[in-house]
């Protein structure tokens, strides 16, 4: 039996894509409770919803990076959910800030318009999308609270992409736990439980260095169980429509476990495999390449770059690294045979090798 609602009948259809932005959203807010909470770095608006009544409080923020926006997606989805189960909020309270870096989602760059990586500032609170972030903290005290971003294609587990990664983040330098943290690392045990038939070997733990200057990593010091999850590649989608899909159900699994005080055990999330860096976009083997003057046989990765253009992401290949990456996968491992010698430092080369495997 499913234990979740038909995708279908709750995913935000206005939504779809890499690129969204507040300009996205601002049409869908009017269905829920929401109020502008601060302004961005530009004097963008920075919303929140709030939902629920209940005893129980959960504070979930997106795109504090601001080109991390599945996690977005399914936030839409989420409510929509929520709005139509009303049940499911009983006892629980939500509030939740859908886009903290409306800057940063506009640009499509991880940073906010001063360049400040959100997620670096959680002591120094430098930047006013984070003070708007650490006021809800303080001003909302919830019980649990949710990190939301997107990884790189890079990672892998088991030998495959890892579409969604979960990390209970440390609160002190030797990564002790303490009931917070348990808390937290039991609410990855549920979701890794409830999404182990659909994408098992796809889901990763992220390393859990502590660093103070990370939100998580503060907030989980401060006493409240965080969780971050990131959503990462799934085959074929590069769009993230399908990881988005993945996410909400997450969503839905952490929920449900806060709602009835009825989490997995915190030895599911020791047993989760590390994220690795094992992914390139393409992966070419054992092909011919020039580098630096030298003529050369072996492996070439290729990695995309995403670019924002006419208000849409576009994927363009670029190298990233040559050698022998027999222990290395590649989304897509195209069939070299017939590829010529190219050049490996030449950019636009790098478009041309795809072109000529006709991909
Ligand atoms: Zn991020």
């Amino acid at each position: 039996m499913n234990p979740f609602p038909p995708y279908s009948s709750v995913v935000e259809s206005k939504l779809a894509g890499r690129y969204i932005t507040n300009t996205h959203i601002d049409p869908l807010l009017s269905d829920y409770n929401h109020s502008i909470i601060g302004h961005s770095t530009s004097g963008l608006p920075i919303y929140r919803i709030r939902m629920g009544t209940g005893s129980t409080k959960v504070l979930m923020w997106s795109q504090m990076h601001g080109n991390e926006s599945t996690t977005t997606k399914s936030l839409l989805d989420l409510l929509r959910f929520l709005n139509t189960n009303p049940d499911w909020l009983d006892n629980l309270q939500l509030s939740i800030i859908p886009i903290l870096n409306p800057d940063g989602a506009k640009a499509y760059t991880r940073v906010n318009a001063n360049q400040v990586d959100l997620n670096r500032d959680a002591i120094d609170l430098s930047q006013v999308e984070s003070r708007v972030l650490r006021e809800e903290f303080d001003q909302f005290l919830p019980d649990y609270a949710f990190n939301l971003h997107d990884q790189r294609t890079i990672f892998g587990v088991n030998g495959k992409p890892a579409t969604v990664s979960l990390l209970a983040p440390a609160f002190d330098q030797n990564r002790n736990y303490n009931s917070c943290r348990t808390l937290a690392a039991q609410l990855a045990s549920t979701i890794f439980e409830g999404l182990h038939p659909m994408i098992g070997s796809q889901i990763g733990r992220f390393d859990d260095s502590f660093n103070p200057n990370c939100v998580g990593d503060a907030f989980q010091s401060a006493g409240v169980p965080t969780l971050l999850v990131e959503a990462g590649h799934c085959p074929d989608d590069y769009e993230r429509e399908k990881t988005r899909e993945y996410v909400f159900y997450a969503y839905v699994l952490a929920l449900k476990a806060i709602a009835t005080s009825s989490f997995s055990d915190v030895s599911v999330y020791h047993s989760i495999p590390e994220n690795q860096k094992l992914f390139f976009d393409f992966l070419l083997r054992d092909v011919s390449y020039l580098e630096n003057g030298d003529m050369k046989r072996g492996d070439v990765g290729l990695q995309y770059k995403e670019v924002l253009q006419n208000s849409s992401i576009a994927f363009q290949a670029a190298f990233s690294a040559s050698g022998d990456l027999s222990h290395c996968f590649g989304h897509i491992e195209p069939n070299c045979e017939k590829l010529d010698w190219f050049d490996f430092k030449i950019e636009e080369s790098a478009q041309n090798v795809l072109n000529t495997l006709d991909l």
